[in-house]
């Protein structure tokens, strides 16, 4: 018969296991710490959405809108695709499920997202997000506690040093449109030096051409007028009140006058956290102000403030975490014991004791399971331990033995 060919995984997919696997929960378990330090409420989302969520909200010109977006027809022929990020199917939600009562709205979630990029380390077609918004909020407090709990987040990574937070203000709508004109200028000057991507760029958001990744554009990029000129007082302020309270709140941040965010739908507070620890994926947080977003979705005018932060990126900066050990791993003898191990299985972990079972080979191989998985004790069950009710607890750091009676093993092992 011929053999049968296993499908591959998909490129750009991963399988997250063992020492990868702890780094990850690791990120989550400390954003979910943290979130509920900071009184964030979790919600969950669908993956999918109508189209529409995502072309109109991260704008047409936008690189997930143009090349990345994972969009199909499903069997009714709606037009869907997969979550590229979380920010527009919160907004989504928020008009459809009628959660304007509850603002100021402060939330979070995790799970999987995709973008059609070319995979590489730390750049998946399914990647992990964290992601934390407030809706409804317009006062630049709002923009400074989801500052301070990133920050706070990448603290109790521990991954802070070697991580700065880059600030910039994208302003209001007369500052951009100021602004962007001085970078037609700047740009249309250099225009025989950039990439094609941002001679196109150029003449439909001229903004986008700030974040390029395309060595050719970097110079000009680089060399192009910072906001600060063209600052209203009112956006000025606006900026002044957020760093204000960073700084009163202990959070060390850089600013990037250049610093643009890939969507359209920024205004005012932009923001990232980067390293340079991780090549080319260098921003592990990235976030802003998205006050025009909402009404882009068809809304009323209202305020939002976010971030979103790649799982995968953070994991890659924690350090190693150490894999869990079982407390106890009950070794019975033999098949005659096997019922009596698991009535000692049973009663372990009704008590909360973490505990694992070696059943698998002859008795030697069962200990050097017991000892290889880093556990405290052994209960070992012989056939007079099982028909007196009782195992033989080996303490596996200093080899004593000794026998005790089931009703007394909770206590023994605690
Ligand atoms: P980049 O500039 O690296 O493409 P981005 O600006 O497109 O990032 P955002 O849309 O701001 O990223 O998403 C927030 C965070 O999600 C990023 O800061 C990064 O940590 C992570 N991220 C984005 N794209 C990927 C990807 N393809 N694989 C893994 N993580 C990603
Ligand atoms: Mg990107």
């Amino acid at each position: 018969m011929a053999r049968i060919e296993t499908p591959n995984r998909i490129r750009g997919t991963q399988d997250i296991f063992g020492e990868d696997q702890r780094r990850f929960a690791r990120v989550v378990d400390a954003f979910e710490r943290v979130c509920k330090l900071y009184c964030f409420q979790r919600v969950e989302l669908p993956v999918f959405e109508s189209t529409a969520v995502f072309a109109r909200s991260l704008g047409e010109t936008t690189d997930v809108v143009s090349k990345e977006m994972y969009t199909f027809e499903d069997r009714g022929g709606d037009s869907i695709t997969l979550r590229p990020e979380f920010t527009a199917g919160i907004a989504r939600a928020f008009l459809t499920e009628g959660w304007q009562q509850y603002a100021p709205l402060k939330i979070v979630t995790h799970g999987p997202v995709f973008r059609y990029e070319r995979p590489q380390k730390g750049r998946y077609r399914q990647f992990h997000q964290i992601d934390a918004e407030v809706i409804g909020a317009s006062e630049p407090a709002a923009d400074v506690e989801l500052l301070v709990m990133a920050d706070q987040l990448i603290r109790e990574l521990g991954i802070s040093d070697g991580v700065t937070l880059q600030l910039n203000t994208l302003g209001d709508a007369e500052t951009r449109d100021a602004w962007r004109g001085a970078l037609v200028a700047h740009f249309e000057a250099h225009r025989g030096e950039l990439s094609e991507d941002s001679i196109a760029r150029l003449a439909k958001n001229p903004m986008r051409i700030l974040d390029s990744k395309d060595p050719r554009d970097r110079p000009i990029a680089d060399s192009a007028p910072g906001i600060d000129g063209y600052l209203t007082s009112e956006a000025g302020a606006f900026f002044e009140n957020v760093t204000n309270g960073l700084d009163a709140a202990g959070v060390a941040w850089t600013r990037n006058d250049t610093l643009v965010r890939g969507l359209d739908y920024y205004r005012h507070t932009a923001f990232e956290f980067v390293t340079d620890r991780l090549g080319a994926q260098g921003t592990v947080l990235a976030g802003g102000r998205y006050d025009g977003l909402i009404e882009s979705l068809g809304g009323n005018p209202t305020a939002g403030v976010g971030w979103a932060a790649g799982i995968e990126r953070l994991a890659m900066l924690v350090a190693e975490p150490v894999a869990d050990t079982p407390v106890v791993v009950v070794v019975p003898m033999g098949a005659s014991e096997a019922d009596f191990a698991m009535r000692v299985l049973a009663l372990l972990r009704s008590g909360g004791i973490v505990t694992d079972m070696a059943f698998a080979g002859n008795f030697k191989r069962r200990m050097t399971k017991a000892n290889a998985a880093g556990a405290a004790y052994a209960a070992i069950i012989g056939e007079s331990e099982a028909s007196a009710g009782q195992v033989a607890l080996k303490h596996l750091g200093t080899g004593d033995q000794r026998l005790v009676a089931l009703a007394d093993l909770l206590a023994a092992v605690q």
